[in-house]
């Protein structure tokens, strides 16, 4: 019978490298708690209206990114393609938004139905943080601070590039959309076929364009920027100084529009040149009219999401691994025969105890001298403890370097923690 397989583009994470997992959701726990954010948790599945009011129907998501089904009570449910609009559900439903301000993250699977490549997957994973109720440019600043930092803890350097916008009000947008169609209908035939079809539904993602063509066609269009709001501009002029001060590093996009509906003013993506086509490892923006889209009270709201498998991927293609993402076994403890099996666990558990933080295998499975050394080499262990009827009856243990030509010794047991305490070390 033929084998299952995963479905096309969901990808097993696999026990070699979920060490750099757990290094880079580590990292961003940290930040993220230095800077007063809390966790929140929400269902992978929600129902398929929440996304079709938040994220917008003329959205490359809601139009065929979607997975969408009918659950047995015949409510259309969908798994979700993003967090923010689970976590506003969430913080509404739960009255977390009233007359308070909200700093929150969550991490977790999202799925969309793309074209599965390199950064580019069907389930993947992100961290998104959201702010709620603060209106001015200085918690947008923060985001981007606390990003910066994120890509310092993880050694990124300059590898990530910072670009912002800002996309004005609704208002303003509309404006803008109107001499942007103008403009563009002029020369319909001419732009690729996505963007002629965006002309109707959604013109803003036409500056996203990447088609030659229509770059070229764009270069003497409108500028979203001449359409700014006054208010928009003096949040953006406020964000700019704020950035300039704090010493992070931008540069200001202006065709980079989010392909959400709901953001307004900042817009930003933290992008590399480093992954190719799929160079976006952190967007977000400013999202002020969201809260009320869902029937909320009105509340400001500024957010980002980062997608884990790009940084990841990032990560392993800069050879930037750290070294202890990779440890295994620190101590490999034998049992030599039947009568050795249920002292050695007894002393893998003290060595548990004493030693905190390392990791302990205990050899299971019995077999030869030799097979049993194999499998504690194997392990990556930089010491194995031999147990035999030899130390049983005196209360000693073999210690046996792996790492090193050093010969084994004998230890007191007593004194094995101790021991393995300072070799460890150094
Ligand atoms: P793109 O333009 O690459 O499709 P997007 O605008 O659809 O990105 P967002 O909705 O802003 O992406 O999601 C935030 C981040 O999540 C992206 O910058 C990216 O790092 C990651 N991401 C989005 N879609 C995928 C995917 N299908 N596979 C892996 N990561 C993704
Ligand atoms: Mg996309």
């Amino acid at each position: 019978m033929a084998k299952i397989q995963a479905v096309r583009g969901m990808n097993d994470i696999l026990p070699e490298q979920t060490p750099l997992w757990q290094f880079v959701e580590a990292t961003a726990r940290k930040v993220l708690r230095q800077y007063g954010y809390q966790e929140i948790r929400m269902p992978v599945v929600e129902q398929t209206d929440l996304f079709k009011r938040s994220i917008g129907e003329v959205t490359d998501i809601v139009e065929k990114e979607m997975y969408t089904f009918d659950d047995r009570n015949g409510d259309s449910l969908t798994l979700r393609p993003e967090g923010t609009a689970g976590c506003v559900r969430a913080a509404e439903q739960h009255g977390l938004l009233f007359n308070q301000t909200r700093r929150m993250w969550y991490t977790g699977p999202m799925f969309r139905h793309e074209r599965p490549q390199k950064g580019r997957y069907r389930q993947f994973h992100q961290i998104g943080v959201e702010c709620f109720g603060i209106p001015g440019p200085d918690v947008d600043a923060e985001l981007l601070i606390l990003t910066a930092r994120l890509w310092r803890e993880l050694g990124l350097g300059t590898h990530a590039r910072l670009e912002i916008n800002s996309i004005g009000s609704s208002s303003a947008r509309k404006e803008f959309r109107n001499a942007l169609v103008d403009y563009l209908a002029q020369f319909k035939t001419q732009l690729d076929d996505d963007s002629q079809r965006r002309l109707e539904s959604n013109p803003l993602r036409i500056l996203d364009s990447k088609d030659p063509g229509t770059r070229t066609l764009l270069s003497d269009a409108p500028r979203l920027e001449d359409y700014l709001d006054a208010e928009s501009r003096e949040h953006f002029d406020r964000l700019k100084a704020l950035l300039d001060a704090a010493g992070i590093d931008y540069t200001v996009n202006p065709s980079l529009v989010r392909g959400l509906d709901y953001y307004g003013k900042t817009v930003f993506e933290w992008v590399t040149d480093s992954l190719g086509a799929q160079g976006t490892i952190c967007a977000g923006g400013r999202y002020d009219g969201l809260v009320e889209q869902l029937g909320g009270k009105p509340t400001c709201a500024v957010g980002f999401a980062m997608g884990l498998e790009r940084l990841i991927l990032l990560l392993d293609t800069l050879g930037l691994t750290p070294e202890d993402a990779n440890s295994n076994a620190d101590i490999y403890v034998t049992a030599m025969g039947e009568s050795a099996e249920a002292p050695a666990m007894a002393l893998a558990e003290h060595l548990r105890n004493e030693l905190e933080g390392r990791v302990v295998v205990s050899h299971c499975g019995g077999g030869s001298f030799k097979s049993q050394m194999k499998k504690a080499d194997k392990s990556g262990a930089r010491y194995a403890i031999i147990l035999g009827n030899n130390e049983l009856e005196h209360a000693t243990a073999g210690l046996k370097p792996l790492r090193s030509d050093e010969d084994q010794v004998s230890v007191a047991q007593k004194d094995l923690a101790m021991v393995l305490a300072k070799a460890l070390a150094t």
